[in-house]
């Protein structure tokens, strides 16, 4: 068998690779490279699939979820609250603003653990930022109910969960901003760096456009300082053709999912379960592994199966966040997720002899 790779783009591309080359085509031959029609198609068709009034395209993740806080008016002296087990990003989101992030432990979802929200809000918080992590919608009635209560902004990162619904309503659509990633890896990958968020606010869209193009609505009459955080052309074209298949994108992985829940079986190992009410459109399939870990992974890589981590080191002891003072055991669930986790090869195109490889190759481990 040849090296299994945790993820690959590849495939899913040359699936449908003559669209995606005729698209590019036509982008690279219409002379028009910034904010056109590809990108103003996007955002109608984007937030028609999210199911808000409004989608914009921006130039990354990142940049959605720190212009969220920004238009928001969310900085200096205010705490947003964010599970603890995320990537860095979520949190960076907060403090490009100067904001605090607030942490919270996760559930046995790896999503925002609701009952332990309420405990952590005070006058000084603004917004809860839900993950809704590995591809699984966090319980958002809870959230919903907290915010309306406290008076919080909702923002709602959605890099890993294009497609993933609670009580049938997509993420996204439920805060007051959602922050997507095209990062190539997504579910909903584009071919470089792309970005866009999701509101129903009027007002909201029209800010989050001023400050992609260095804070100006009306060429060289800069209102704000803003950014440069436009989605170009190429990538909103080829983000057109891959909305077109995000549902059979979905399915396959979903289908994955199943196949790995039905067929691993292993002491050693914890299989993932998805919350009722919720769905999950499984941007990582992830073991946790309490004992051994990492003798686990060796044992995989060494037949020729890669895995990941997400994440191994929480934001919260990263070098970065040194400064917010937190130490080593103030997110007890937090810092032992990151010991286990293991995220499995996933993606669109892993055949069948693959994933029944990793699977039989999985069920052998023992110390
Ligand atoms: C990928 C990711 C981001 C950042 O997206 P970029 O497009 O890489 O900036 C943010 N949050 C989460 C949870 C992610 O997985």
């Amino acid at each position: 068998m040849d090296k299994i790779m945790q993820s690959r783009l590849d495939r899913g591309f040359l699936k449908h690779q003559k669209e995606y080359e005729d698209k590019a085509l036509e982008v690279l031959r219409s002379g028009w490279y910034i904010l056109g029609k590809e990108v103003e198609n996007f955002e109608t068709e984007f937030a028609e699939y999210v199911g808000t009034k409004y989608a914009v395209g921006l130039a990354s993740g990142l940049d959605a979820l720190w212009l969220a806080f920004r238009v928001l008016g969310i900085g200096k002296g205010d705490e947003v609250i964010v599970q603890g087990n995320t990537y860095i990003a979520s949190v960076m989101g907060i403090t490009i603003n100067d904001a605090t992030p607030v942490f919270v432990e996760p559930d046995e979802y790896y999503q925002i653990d609701v009952s332990k929200i309420e405990e952590k809000i005070t006058d000084k918080t603004k917004a809860i930022l839900v993950v809704h992590l590995y591809g699984q919608a966090a319980q958002m009635s809870k959230v919903r109910e907290l915010c309306d209560k406290y008076n919080l902004k909702l923002v709602e990162d959605c890099a890993q969960s294009h497609g993933a619904c609670f009580d049938g309503k997509m993420t996204g659509s439920f805060g007051d901003v959602g922050c997507f990633s095209f990062y190539p890896s997504k579910n909903m990958g584009a071919f470089g760096d792309a970005g866009a968020v999701t509101t129903n606010d009027e007002e909201l869209a029209k800010l989050f456009k001023i400050y992609r193009n260095y804070g100006s609505e009306k060429r060289y009459h800069n209102m704000v300082v803003g950014a440069n955080s436009r989605l170009d052309e190429m990538q909103a074209g080829l983000l057109r053709v891959r909305l077109k298949y995000i549902k059979e994108i979905t399915e396959e992985r979903t289908a994955l999912a199943e196949h790995y829940a039905e067929g691993i079986c292993n002491e050693y190992v914890i299989k993932p379960s998805v919350r009722e009410s919720a769905t999950s459109v499984w941007h990582q399939y992830v073991l946790r592994i309490p004992e051994h870990r990492d003798e686990f992974k060796k044992y995989l890589e060494d037949n020729n199966i890669m895995t990941i981590c997400h994440y191994p080191i929480p934001p919260h002891l990263s070098q970065a966040y040194e400064y917010l003072g937190l130490k080593e055991g103030v997110l007890p669930i937090t810092e032992k997720y990151a010991q286990e986790v293991l995220s499995l090869p996933i993606y669109a195109g892993m055949t069948k002899e693959e994933q029944d490889y990793v699977i039989s190759t999985i069920n052998a481990f023992s110390l």
